[in-house]
C-alpha cells in the first residue's frame, strides 16, 4: 500500500479534503504523499471507487459535504487505523490494514451467506459492492482482479 515514489522515497499516508467541482467537499480521502519531492496522489486502490462515486454525486442544489470513509470500506479501515492505532511504522501500519481487511472480508462473507440464505438480492448486491472495495486491485495486465463469491 505504501509504495515508493518515482524519486525513490517511500510514501507517507495522509488524508485530504477534496473539493469536487466546487460543489461537493469530500473529507478524509486517503492520499499518498512523498516526503521528499511532495508528489501526492490518491491511494491507487481507491481510484476506481472514487471515480464511480464522483460520477454518481448529485451536483444540483446547495453545495454539500460528505465523509469518504462512510462510502468506502478500505478508506474506513485505513482511516480508523491511522487515527486510532498504536502502530508507529509504515510496515506495521500496512500489516494492520491487511489484517483488518481480511477480518472485514470474513464478516462480509458471513453476511453474504445470510443474505443468500434469505434470498435478499439487493442486500447481496450491497455486500458484493463492499467486498469489491476491499479486494479491488490496481489492474494487472489490464485485467481488473474481481472478487467472485464462491
Ligand atoms: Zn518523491
Amino acid at each position: 500500500m505504501l509504495e515508493h515514489c518515482n524519486c525513490g522515497q517511500r510514501y507517507d499516508l495522509d488524508f485530504r479534503l477534496v473539493d469536487y467541482k466546487k460543489h461537493v467537499s469530500i473529507d478524509n480521502v486517503p492520499v499518498l504523499i512523498c516526503p521528499k519531492c511532495e508528489h501526492e496522489q490518491i491511494l491507487p486502490q481507491l481510484k476506481g471507487d472514487m471515480g464511480a462515486l464522483l460520477r454518481d454525486l448529485p451536483l444540483d442544489g446547495e453545495p454539500y459535504g460528505l465523509d469518504y470513509t462512510d462510502f468506502n470500506e478500505l478508506a474506513h479501515i485505513v482511516y480508523t487505523i491511522f487515527t486510532c492505532s498504536e502502530v508507529d511504522t509504515k510496515d506495521a501500519l500496512e500489516v494492520e490494514v491487511k489484517e483488518n481487511c481480511a477480518a472485514r472480508i470474513n464478516t462480509l462473507l458471513d453476511l453474504y451467506h445470510c443474505a443468500n440464505d434469505v434470498g435478499d438480492r439487493s442486500w447481496m448486491e450491497e455486500i458484493e459492492a463492499r467486498l469489491a472495495q476491499l479486494t479491488e486491485q490496481t489492474s494487472v495486465n489490464g485485467q481488473k482482479a474481481r472478487f467472485s463469491p464462491a
